[in-house]
C-alpha cells in the first residue's frame, strides 16, 4: 500500500468501525508538527488528545525509549525494575501522593481507583455495599467502572446495567453534590476541570467545597488528571491549582508522553485502609519500557521549566482566542485553563465541520461535547505556532 486512499479503504475494511476517523494518514511528527503519507504538513493543537505534550521527537525522549527497548521492555510485576522505581519517584514528587500503582491506560486507573476507594470504605465498615457520587457531562472512561461513573447517557445506555450504586451530581453546583450523599457515599469523582464533557474549569469554592464535604463525611475525594494533569493548566496536576488535595487523583494521557500509561495515585492514609495483595494486579502496568519514558517526560519537563512556559504563553492563546469570541458571532464563548481551551460554537454551526477543513487548510484541532472547539495543544508551542493556528483556523471560519 502507498496512497492515502488504499490505506483508508483497507483500515475501514478491518478496523471495527467505532471512530469517524478524520480522512488523513500520519506517518511522522517533528516538534509540534505532524506530517502525513504524502509529506503533508500539520500543525497539530490537539498532540494526540492532549498526550504529547513534549511535541514529537525530543532526541532526549526517543533516545531514553530507544535505549530502554535494547535492555529491557518487560518483565511483569513479580519482580522488580530500575525505570518504574525511577518514575513512580518522579510521578509522587510532582504530585504530592504517597502511593502509585501504574495501569497500561486512564480507564484503568479510573477502574483503580474506584477499587481503591470502595476497598478503604470496606475496611473502614467492616462491610461492602458502598456508593459513589460522580459529575454530570464527566468522562472518565469507556471500561465498565470507568463508564459507570462517565455522565453521559448516550455512552452508558447500550450497556447498561452498568456498576450499581453510582449518584450524579452537577459539576460546580456543591448543593447538587450534597443532595447526593448519603450514609454509603465513599468517593466523590471528578474531573478537576471537566475536557470531554466541553472544558469546563472547576470553581474555587466547588473544590475547595468537595473537600470540605469529603472532610466532614469521610468520603474520598477523587481527582481525575488524565486529561487535565501533567503541567497543561499551568501546576503540575490541576488541582494545585485550588489550594485542596485529593484522596486519590489518577494520571494518564501526557504522563508517558505517547507510551501507553497510566497510574492511580492516593495518600498515605487511604493506602493503609486499600488495596493489598490479591485485590488489584496487572500484567504490562508499570513495565520497565514506559518507566523509561515517565521518566525523562519529568527529567524535561524539569530542564525546560515546562510549567513556566505555559504560564507565560496561555495569556497569549487566551487573548488571541477572546479574539476570535469577539469577531465572530457564531463563537460564545471561551472557557478553559493554561493550554486546554475551548471556545463554544452555537450549536447551528457544526464543530465536526470546522475540524475537517481546519485539516485541509493543515491545522489539527479536535472538538469537545458536540458544540466546542478544544485546543489542547503540545505544551512546547510558541507564539509563532499560536499566530498561525488562528491564521489558518480565521481561513475556515468564514
Ligand atoms: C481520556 C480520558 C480518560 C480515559 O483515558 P483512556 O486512556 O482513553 O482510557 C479518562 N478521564 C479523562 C478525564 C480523560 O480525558
Amino acid at each position: 500500500m502507498t496512497n492515502k486512499q488504499e490505506y483508508i479503504n483497507q483500515a475501514e475494511e478491518h478496523l471495527l468501525h467505532t471512530y469517524n476517523r478524520f480522512q488523513t494518514v500520519l506517518k511522522r511528527g517533528e516538534g509540534v508538527y505532524l506530517y502525513d503519507i504524502d509529506e503533508k504538513k500539520y500543525l497539530d493543537f490537539a498532540a494526540g488528545i492532549a498526550v504529547c505534550s513534549i511535541g514529537y521527537g525530543d532526541k532526549r525522549y526517543t533516545d531514553a525509549v530507544k535505549a530502554q527497548v535494547d535492555l529491557l521492555n518487560h518483565t511483569s510485576n513479580l519482580y522488580y525494575n530500575p525505570p518504574i522505581i525511577e518514575a513512580a519517584g518522579k510521578l509522587l514528587e510532582a504530585s504530592q501522593m504517597d502511593r502509585v500503582f501504574f495501569t497500561n491506560s486512564g480507564t484503568e486507573a479510573i477502574e483503580g481507583a474506584i477499587k481503591a476507594a470502595k476497598k478503604y470504605a470496606y475496611t473502614r465498615d467492616g462491610h461492602a455495599g458502598h456508593e459513589i457520587i460522580a459529575m454530570n457531562h464527566a468522562f472518565h472512561g469507556r471500561s465498565l467502572g470507568a463508564l459507570s461513573v462517565t455522565g453521559t447517557k448516550h455512552y452508558q445506555e447500550p450497556f447498561e446495567p452498568l456498576l450499581p450504586g453510582v449518584r450524579f451530581a452537577e459539576y460546580n453546583d456543591l448543593e447538587s453534590v450534597k443532595e447526593q450523599i448519603t450514609d454509603k457515599t465513599c468517593a466523590i469523582i471528578l474531573e478537576s476541570l471537566q475536557g470531554e464533557g466541553g472544558i469546563y474549569p472547576a470553581t474555587e469554592a466547588f473544590m475547595q467545597g468537595i473537600r470540605a464535604l469529603c472532610d466532614e463525611h469521610d468520603i474520598l475525594m477523587i481527582c481525575d488528571e488524565i486529561q487535565c494533569g501533567m503541567g497543561r493548566t499551568g501546576k503540575m496536576f490541576c488541582w494545585q491549582n485550588y489550594g485542596i488535595k485529593p484522596d486519590i487523583m489518577t494520571s494518564a494521557k501526557a504522563l508517558g508522553c505517547g507510551v501507553p500509561v497510566g497510574a492511580f495515585l492516593m495518600t498515605q492514609k487511604v493506602a493503609d485502609m486499600s488495596l493489598v495483595p490479591g485485590d488489584h494486579g496487572t500484567t504490562y502496568g508499570g513495565n520497565p519500557l514506559v518507566g523509561a519514558a515517565i521518566s525523562v517526560v519529568f527529567d524535561i519537563y524539569k530542564e525546560d521549566n515546562i510549567l513556566d512556559h505555559v504560564n507565560e504563553i496561555a495569556p497569549y492563546l487566551e487573548a488571541k482566542l477572546d479574539a476570535l469570541v469577539e469577531k465572530y458571532d457564531f463563537i460564545k464563548a471561551r472557557r478553559g485553563l493554561g493550554l486546554m481551551q475551548g471556545l463554544e460554537l452555537d450549536p447551528s454551526v457544526p464543530v465536526g465541520g470546522i475540524c475537517a477543513k481546519a485539516l485541509e487548510a493543515g491545522l489539527i484541532v479536535i472538538s469537545a461535547s458536540n458544540n466546542v472547539l478544544r485546543f489542547v495543544p503540545p505544551l512546547v508551542i510558541e507564539t509563532a505556532h499560536i499566530d498561525e493556528m488562528i491564521e489558518k483556523l480565521e481561513s475556515v471560519l468564514v
